[in-house]
């Protein structure tokens, strides 16, 4: 069969194209690059429910610093009766000089709160810093993955392109009536492959010896069959 040396071309571009089909499924950085995207998507929405929460403490600083305010304004105003001598009795005074007394002690109690607010909004910018610059670096990982990435995958696409116009050039070179047969014949096996090579009176499709008949047909490019799995034979 003349055809014969195209098909075997053509089987064995056909495997290689199934072979770069499946690597491009599955590129190795792929799956990291994946990987990598939940995690950063995972720190991002961290970082903003953290800074949602520092807002919250930031506020409640201002609101107690407000309070604050309010008691100094109050301690002022007292301090200015009790000194002003509005007060006639020593009752009075004494009453007036408790109060300022108390208000300097509420004054103590805010100022004390707003030092623990503070330092705990200090604790959450300095994590949020943390995790900030973190997230950059699992960034910049993703961008240079993803640029290898996409190199190997246009590299694979590229040889896919070449292989299957090499296939096309191929096919046009066999009548559509060989290569229907063919397609038959390999739909017959399990690995797809109905042509096989062979050497040394092997046959590379089921490793059996072919008896010598066949090796003497195949030898003078007959259209043979190996006689044990029944794919056509080519001698290499
Ligand atoms: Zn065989």
């Amino acid at each position: 069969m003349k055809n014969i040396t195209n098909l075997w071309e053509i089987q064995n571009l056909e495997e290689n194209k199934g072979k770069i089909q499946r690597q491009i499924k599955s590129i190795p950085e792929y799956r990291e690059l994946k990987e990598l995207k939940t995690e950063i998507e995972a720190g991002q929405k961290e970082v903003h429910a953290l800074k949602r929460e520092l807002e919250l403490v930031k506020k409640s600083i201002r609101c107690e610093e407000d309070a604050l305010a309010v008691f100094k304004e109050k301690i002022e105003k007292a301090s200015e009766e009790l000194y002003g001598g509005q007060n006639s009795s020593a009752k009075e005074l004494e009453t007036a000089e408790k109060n300022v007394a108390k208000l300097r002690q509420q004054c103590i109690t805010v100022e004390e709160k707003i030092l623990v607010i503070m330092e705990k909004a200090d604790y959450q910018e300095k994590k949020i810093e943390k995790m900030i610059s973190a997230l950059e670096e699992r960034k910049n990982a993703f961008k240079s993955l993803n640029s290898r990435y996409k190199i190997t995958k246009e590299d694979l696409h590229n040889t896919l392109t070449e292989i299957t116009s090499r296939l096309d050039v191929l096919k046009g070179k066999v009548p559509p009536e060989a290569l229907e047969m063919y397609q038959k014949l390999c739909s017959k096996f399990k690995d797809g492959k109905g042509i096989a090579a062979l050497r040394g009176g092997i046959c590379s499709g089921c490793n059996m010896s072919v008896s010598f008949d066949i090796l003497k047909k195949v030898k003078n490019r007959g259209d043979v069959k190996c006689d044990n799995c029944g794919r056509l034979l080519i001698m290499k």
